[in-house]
């Protein structure tokens, strides 16, 4: 996706991103992708396997997963039934089985064993689609070619008014033409972590978060109506006289 067409954005609307992303560094300084793996390979698969199921879910079942089978040539060689035993904790797992034994049967048969570096490649591998192929991109191979859209990226960057978009897609390229290029990979890691841990799918403490405070339509409208409230009982307080002092206070300070 050449960054030439990408939608063009303000100068204010990049200050304003960059705000963000400043914000979400210090917030969440050790951001990083939570999927286990240690070879590209594993992070394909394990990225595979957690289409509409969490991380952790996936992380329980991989160390045996990637145990039983050490390289691709070994998922390529075994059959769809002989991988399902092992995912079988998660969502999906026989399609899941089948995606990853030919993934593995292409990555042999066209690409040495090795998982491919460009997105072209990427996508020809079954069930790899732009978000796992962004995914394995950024964190196998330090490639900046896009920003992953998860539910909490597409969630987040509506509510941080970073993106109208309709579509993962849509809100790809509005992050691309916001952020800087060296970032999308860790600014996707921090949307997650913001998502995960602040503002989930159903909102969390709008008002009382720094971050949501500032970004968030919720959360600035949130903070206004917790402040209404006592800037009311000030300006009460400075009209009527003042209150005589409780006579249990009195009481207890002449004891002393
Ligand atoms: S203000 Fe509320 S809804 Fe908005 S990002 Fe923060 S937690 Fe989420």
């Amino acid at each position: 996706m050449a960054e030439a067409k990408l939608p063009r954005k303000t100068a204010a609307q990049k200050a304003r991103a960059l705000e963000i992303l400043g914000e979400l560094k210090r917030r969440y300084p050790d951001a990083h992708c939570e999927l286990d793996w240690s070879k590209p390979h594993e992070l394909l698969l394990a990225t595979i396997l957690s289409a509409q199921c969490t991380d952790a879910s996936v992380n329980r079942a991989t160390p045996g997963l990637f145990r039983a089978f050490p390289t691709p040539a070994d998922y390529a060689r075994a059959t769809p039934a002989e991988i399902e035993p092992h995912i079988r904790s998660i969502g999906l797992f026989r399609n899941k089985a089948k995606a990853v034994h030919e993934t593995c049967r292409r990555l042999v048969e066209h690409y040495g064993g090795e998982v491919p570096r460009t997105m072209e490649e990427l996508l020809t591998l079954r069930g790899v689609a732009r978000k796992t192929a962004n995914v394995v991109l950024g964190n196998c191979f330090g490639i900046n070619e896009g920003v992953v859209v998860d539910t909490h990226v597409e969630r987040l960057s509506q509510r941080f008014g970073l993106s109208r978009g309709k579509t993962p897609l849509a809100i790809e390229r509005d992050l691309m033409a916001l952020f800087p290029r060296e970032d999308w990979c860790l600014l996707s890691h921090l949307l997650i972590f913001h998502g995960r841990r602040a503002c989930k799918a159903r909102g969390g403490n709008c008002a009382g978060d720094a971050l949501c405070r500032r970004f968030c339509a919720d959360g600035i409208k949130a903070a206004r109506a917790e402040e209404k409230p006592r800037a009311a009982g000030a300006a009460a307080d400075r009209k009527s006289p003042k209150s005589p002092a409780p006579k249990v206070a009195r009481a207890s300070s002449s004891r002393r």
